[in-house]
This record gives structure tokens, C-alpha cells and sequence, in this order.
């Protein structure tokens, strides 16, 4: 089964754009200031390309975007302002188009199992309930599995969590083998008739090393247990945190192979354009977007909208 999105709808839209109102509101103040902006004036091109940069979008897709959009002013008469951020709307959403299967859930086996990995804080246990909610509403039945034993206080809110959207939890006490957590939760997922089994990890560990070992041996559990490695292994990146998010990106894809990502958070930050950057950077796709921290927050990534709420474009 493919879980993707029906976002063309004006949810996601209305969603997207307050989400990324703090971004917008930063990138159209620096728009403003820039007055006299035609396609001949290179001063205001140069500002332009700073604003990008600043909205963490990384220099090389800035400045290849505004040479590319120079380039294509170059050969007209002077531009309207309307048009030039039109143009430079279609040169971003260019830079992350994909497939639109790269940025759905390929949920095949049974039960398929998504394993959320990343550090902590940046909002993996609360993405797996949004992620449950957004399942059990498109249908499917999920399941979490407490995998973060290392930290109690994990458990029990994945607890709290499962009780509000009534989706069964599997944890042991803190400190258990997290392998052991996965291997139940598939067993009680084929018990229990439930399709999806949501794992939480660990963000954590003594040592750099352990952590990915620990991930690996959930991973090779899954394998034994349903045959393949886990459907998705989606890695949660906290939108805020800029450069890290980046280094964070290269340390788990060096290790983990993650499938995709889901970027928390992008309601609390002025530097949405992380999201191409991380694109552009990585070659991992966002599937997911974290826009607040109530359940039906998470919402699949579609990259027109995204363009559009980020630079303030009408339909
Ligand atoms: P974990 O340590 O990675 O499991 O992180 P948590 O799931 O405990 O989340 C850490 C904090 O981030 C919590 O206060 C969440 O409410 C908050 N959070 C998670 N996702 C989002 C989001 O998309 N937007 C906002 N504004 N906050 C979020």
C-alpha cells in the first residue's frame, strides 16, 4: 500500500502557509525593502540571494536559482516584481520536484513497521502518535512500540499518547533490550489484527556507536520477523535547528539508511528553507511536516504548496 498525499486540498494549503508563517513574514519583509527591484538591477538580486541564504535554504541552491533567474530576466524588458517572485517560486519548486511516490510511505509488508530514528528533543515520540493518528484516520489500524527504553519518560508518554488516540501501546520497563520491545510489538500487531506497527527509538545512548548498533539490531529483528527490513526507516530532524539538522541528516544516513524524513517543528522557525536545503543536501526526500504539536499536525510534504507558503504566492 502506498500512503501518500491528498493534500492538494485547502487544509494542507491554509495549514502549510500558517505553518510557515514565520519564515514568510521574515523572506517578505527583506522583499519589501527591497524597492527598487527590477530584472536590471543587480544590487537587488544580491539582497535577494542573501534572503534565501538566511532562510537556511544553503548558498549553492541560492545562488544557482538567482542565476538562473537572471539569466532568464536578462533576455526580457524589464519585469514586474510580481513576476520575478513568480519565476523564482518555479526555479525552488524545481529544485526539490520528485516523483511523487519518492515522498509517499511504501507500506507493503505485513504488518508494515516505520521505525523512527533521530536525536532527542527534535520530536520523534510525538511524531510517532501524530503518524498513528494519521493512519488510523486514512484507515489503517497501527500499533506503537515503545523502541526508546533509555528514557522513561518516553514510555510513558507514548503511553499517554496511545490511550488518547486509542491505539494500543507495546513497552517494556526502561532499560530493556529495545530489539525485544520491536520483536513484540510485531508479534501483537499479527495477534491483535493491527497493519502497521510504529516504532519510537532511541535518541541516546552512552556513545555514538551503541546508538546505531542499537538501531541496527531492531532492524535485523524486523528482518527475521516479517521478512524485510523495516518499510520505513524515517528519520525526524527538528526544522529549528538549522546547520545541525544538516549534520544530523549525514550522521544517520551514514548508518541507518533512512527511507525519508520528517521535518518537525517548521511552525517554529523563520528558516523553513532548511527543507531544500536538506533536499539538495542529502538526496533524502521530506515526507512528512511537523506544523504544531497538536495530533493532527503531521502532514505529508508537497512541494507547490510548500513553495507557495514559504514565498507568500497567491494560487
Ligand atoms: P523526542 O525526544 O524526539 O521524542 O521529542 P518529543 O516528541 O518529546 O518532542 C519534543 C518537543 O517538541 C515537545 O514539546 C513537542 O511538543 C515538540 N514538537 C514536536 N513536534 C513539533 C512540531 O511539529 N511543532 C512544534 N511547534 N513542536 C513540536
Amino acid at each position: 500500500m502506498v500512503f501518500g498525499s491528498n493534500a492538494s486540498g485547502e487544509g494542507f494549503l491554509s495549514k502549510m502557509r500558517d505553518g510557515l508563517k514565520k519564515t514568510r513574514r521574515r523572506l517578505q519583509e527583506g522583499f519589501e525593502a527591497i524597492v527598487d527591484f527590477s530584472s536590471s538591477d543587480e544590487e537587488a538580486f544580491e539582497e535577494l540571494e542573501a534572503l534565501l541564504v538566511q532562510s537556511d535554504m544553503g548558498a549553492r541552491v541560492a545562488t544557482e536559482v538567482l542565476d538562473e533567474l537572471r539569466r532568464e530576466l536578462s533576455s526580457r524588458e524589464a519585469s514586474e516584481r510580481e513576476q520575478i517572485f513568480s519565476r523564482l517560486g518555479a526555479l525552488l519548486s524545481e529544485k526539490i520536484r520528485c516523483d511523487d511516490r519518492d515522498r509517499q510511505l511504501l507500506l507493503s509488508s505485513d504488518p508494515a513497521v516505520i521505525m523512527l530514528v533521530g536525536v532527542n528533543g527534535v520530536g520523534k515520540t510525538t511524531s510517532a502518535a501524530k503518524l498513528a493518528h494519521l493512519l488510523k484516520e486514512r484507515g489503517r489500524k497501527p500499533l506503537l512500540g515503545a523502541s526508546d527504553t533509555f528514557r522513561a519518560a518516553a514510555i510513558e508518554q507514548l503511553r499517554i499518547w496511545g490511550d488518547r488516540l486509542g491505539v494500543d501501546v507495546i513497552s517494556h520497563d526502561f532499560g530493556a533490550d529495545p530489539a525485544a520491545v520491536a520483536f513484540d510489538s510485531i508479534k501483537a500487531a499479527r495477534a491483535r489484527g493491527a497493519d502497521t506497527v510504529i516504532l519510537d527509538t532511541a535518541g541516546r545512548l552512552h556513545t555514538r556507536h551503541n546508538l546505531m548498533e542499537e538501531l541496527a539490531k531492531i532492524n535485523r529483528v524486523v528482518q527475521r520477523e516479517t521478512g524485510c527490513p523495516p518499510d520505513e526507516t524515517l528519520l525526524v530532524v527538528d526544522a529549528t535547528t538549522g546547520q545541525n539538522a544538516l549534520r544530523q541528516v549525514e550522521m544517520f544516513a551514514g548508518a541507518v539508511a533512512p527511507t525519508g524524513i520528517i521535518l518537525t517543528k517548521l511552525d517554529g522557525t523563520a528558516k523553513g528553507g532548511i527543507v531544500i536545503a536538506i533536499e539538495a543536501e542529502s538526496g533524502l526526500r521530506v515526507k512528512l511536516v511537523g506544523l504544531g504539536e497538536g495530533l493532527s499536525d503531521l502532514e505529508p510534504f508537497v512541494e507547490e504548496g510548500f513553495v507557495r507558503a514559504l514565498l507568500g504566492l497567491e494560487e
